[in-house]
């Protein structure tokens, strides 16, 4: 693989990511695919860490199980997370589910779930295994269950090692179940599955990935919307239209107002940075963005986030709104998803 991309002469910025991106998933690579990465390619920087990242996972076979089970690659990931303010597992919500915030990779979060009348435990998005490991020892859990909302290395990656160690059983959305490592309970669109005495609802939110699922726990009120909805943003369109994003993402904004979101990555500064863009004089929008500014330069979570706080402030929600359609040049009578489109592809190029 090294070989190869080198005897194409390109950038370092192109070779990194080509081989970040075959390692992410070498096993659907196309041309097709291989196109729309470089597109994104085009906005990031040769040397974040998700280059570096994506060329430590290059070594070897390049498969990204490989950094979940390699102690070299772990402590690596460890000290990127150290120097990039991503902190460490946390606590953050208790009652009828204990929810605790478990970083992984460099902007990952994995989030340890407890429901403490049955005395069971999951993990969302495992994309590691040495961090989920520490937070099942630091908070005496066992692992009884892995939950995967889509089949993404950075949300599957410890699938098979953390499977093994527990002998947990993975749960996984029906749509994707050939994709998922090691799926034992997949769940399709408006199914409850019982995590202990809690309902788990299982919503299709298509877009990100074609089988991504987002599941909420209504006692709880909270949802786990992986790569589909972030604070202030959502997730690319790797492999669905943009009419089925909106049509997830609309979903999503449905939830009682007070839902907690707990989303895939701490992507927010970032997407504040697009979003004022685009919807510059939206009062709770430029307040959001003083507080997330602040935050992070702390080195605080900003996630988890409310469903509220995202109809107030998201501009991939808010696309339909006059003041963004004309920020983005579409017609007031437009349909909402074409408007939803002009916003995603003004954030692909911003
Ligand atoms: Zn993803």
């Amino acid at each position: 693989m090294w070989i190869d991309a080198a005897s194409e002469r390109a950038s370092d910025r192109t070779v990194a990511c080509r081989l970040f991106f075959s390692a992410c998933n070498r096993s659907s690579w196309t041309a097709r695919r291989w196109q729309r990465a470089q597109r994104w390619i085009a906005g990031i920087d040769a040397d974040s860490t998700q280059v570096k990242l994506g060329m430590l996972a290059s070594i070897g076979e390049g498969f990204l199980g490989r950094i979940a089970t390699s102690s070299l690659a772990s402590r690596f990931l460890s000290y990127l997370r150290s120097t990039s303010g991503m902190g460490v597992t946390e606590l953050v919500m208790s009652d009828v589910l204990e929810v605790h915030r478990v970083p992984c990779l460099v902007d990952n979060y994995a989030w340890l779930l407890h429901e403490p009348k049955a005395g069971l435990t999951a993990i969302v998005d495992p994309s590691e295994v040495q961090p989920v490991v520490e937070a099942l020892r630091k908070t005496g859990y066992n692992l009884d269950y892995i939950i995967n909302t889509h089949h993404h290395w950075d949300h599957t990656g410890g699938n098979i090692a953390l499977k093994d160690k527990y002998g947990c059983r993975v749960v996984g959305p029906d749509a994707d179940r050939s994709r998922i490592p090691r799926i034992d309970i997949s769940l399709k669109d408006g199914e409850t599955w019982k995590f202990g005495e809690l309902d788990m609802v299982t919503f299709d939110t298509p877009g990100h990935t074609m089988g991504h699922m987002s599941v909420y726990f209504p006692e709880a009120a909270a949802v786990f919307t992986g790569d589909t909805l972030f604070a202030m943003g959502c997730g690319r369109l790797f492999e669905g239209t943009a009419q089925q994003m909106w049509a997830s993402l609309s979903r999503l904004s449905l939830l009682p107002p007070e839902t907690k979101v707990f989303c895939g990555h701490e992507y927010t500064q970032a997407n504040a940075r697009f979003a004022i863009s685009v919807d510059s004089e939206n009062p709770k929008l430029i307040e959001r963005k003083k507080v997330v500014d602040e935050m992070r330069s702390k080195g605080l979570a900003t996630v988890p986030c409310t469903i509220a706080e995202e109809r107030d402030t998201n501009p991939f929600l808010r696309a339909p709104d006059a003041a963004v359609r004309a920020k983005t040049g579409v017609p007031s009578g437009a349909p909402d998803a074409e408007a939803f489109a002009a916003v995603r592809r003004a954030k692909d190029s911003f």
